[in-house]
């Protein structure tokens, strides 16, 4: 037997976007432990906005389980939020999503590193050279010297934990990056992204520095990037079927269902999707092949010798949305479109 440190992950209830919150237990297993083994366990809901004071336990359930190679005999344990019956809190916004094994997802996280309360890199109290060199960009004086440090540590931690990281870049802000996960199934992916966010949040701590999720932090009025998470997806009939037919179904529905969308593609999201950059403005919908100013992008393979198969990129949900809820949509709209 060992002593395991089982980390309990959970998203708290402050809107509109929940924190990660952590504690951990200690338990004895003769091996890792399968998610099965795992016990229920409880905390104080009423200093995370998830209950008052007066019936203030509640309950989480783990979900999913990933080595934490941090920490000797560590595990990650990823949990939903339940009430004392069993049924989920009104926060847990993973336990009611639609999910289908079927479904593939790929999540583009962006976010700002900072420190100082300014993007890593900026100089006090004012800018660096313009936008242009950083996006993919290499040397000190557009990544600075902690910066790669800390996205290729975040990288092998999640590796290590067997999240499926599939690649890295530098972003078109300066102190900006990006990280791609991918997933079968809503809630595998989904749940890989928030321990993803969890694995960097944890690193930036020391080296004094803080992620920033929000979509436009450095304000509408000034031409600095703001962040997204664009949605890559598809299903099996997307991916083995397709057709233009039904792609064009498909995006009617998208079209209908704008506000749908947008209502769980992440807060303050219009300050982002002006029009004037990256995607369409938020209360229109357009796709396009290649196109990269348009609500979805349609790649190229998608429309290869006019299959209309694989898969597509919404590029509205932004850097703090929820992918719990994000997938979840895009598969609400996928369901209203027949398949023939
Ligand atoms: P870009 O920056 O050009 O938009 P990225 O390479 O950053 O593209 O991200 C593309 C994403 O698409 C990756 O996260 C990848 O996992 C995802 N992806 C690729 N194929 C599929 C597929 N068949 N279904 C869902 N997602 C996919
Ligand atoms: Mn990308
Ligand atoms: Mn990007
Ligand atoms: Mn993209």
């Amino acid at each position: 037997m060992a002593k395991y440190k089982l980390e309990y992950i959970w998203l708290d209830g402050y809107t509109p976007t929940p924190n990660l919150r952590g504690k951990t237990q200690i338990k004895e297993f003769a091996s890792f432990p399968k998610l099965e083994e795992l016990p229920l366990w409880g905390f104080d809901g009423s200093s995370t906005r998830q209950a008052p004071g007066d019936k203030s336990d509640c309950v989480l359930k783990p979900v999913a389980v990933y080595p934490d190679s941090t920490r000797k005999n560590g595990v990650l344990v990823m949990c939903e939020v339940m009430l004392p019956d069993g049924t989920p809190h009104p926060s847990n916004s993973r336990a009611t999503i639609i999910d289908d094994p079927g479904a593939w997802f790929g999540f583009e996280q962006e976010y700002f590193l900072y420190q100082d309360g300014r993007p890593l890199g900026f100089p006090e109290g004012g800018f660096p050279e313009p936008q242009g060199p950083y996006y993919t960009g290499v040397g000190y004086k557009n990544v600075g010297d902690i910066a790669r440090q800390i996205v290729e540590e975040h990288l092998d931690l999640c590796l290590d934990a067997g999240i499926n990281h599939e690649g890295i870049n530098a972003e078109v802000a300066k102190g900006q990056w990006e990280f791609q996960i991918f997933g079968k199934g809503s809630k595998k992916c989904a749940d890989d992204v928030w321990m993803a966010r969890y694995l960097l949040q944890r690193l930036c701590e020391k080296y004094a520095v803080d992620v920033e999720y929000h979509c436009k932090p450095l304000g509408v009025d000034r031409d600095w990037n703001g962040s997204g998470m664009h949605c890559n997806f598809s299903t099996e009939y997307l991916r083995t079927v397709g057709g233009k037919d039904y792609f064009e179904k498909l995006m009617a529905a998208f079209a209908k269902n704008v506000n749908e969308h947008i209502a769980v593609y992440g807060p303050d999201n219009h300050l982002r999707l002006t029009g004037l950059h990256e995607t369409a403005a938020i209360d229109q919908f357009g796709y396009g092949v290649a196109d990269r100013s348009k609500s979805i992008r349609v790649p190229h393979s998608f429309v290869k010798d006019n299959a209309y198969k694989g898969y597509l990129e919404d590029r509205r949900p932004n850097s703090q949305g929820d992918p719990y809820q994000i997938a979840s949509r895009v598969l609400k709209t996928i369901a209203e479109v027949p398949t023939a």
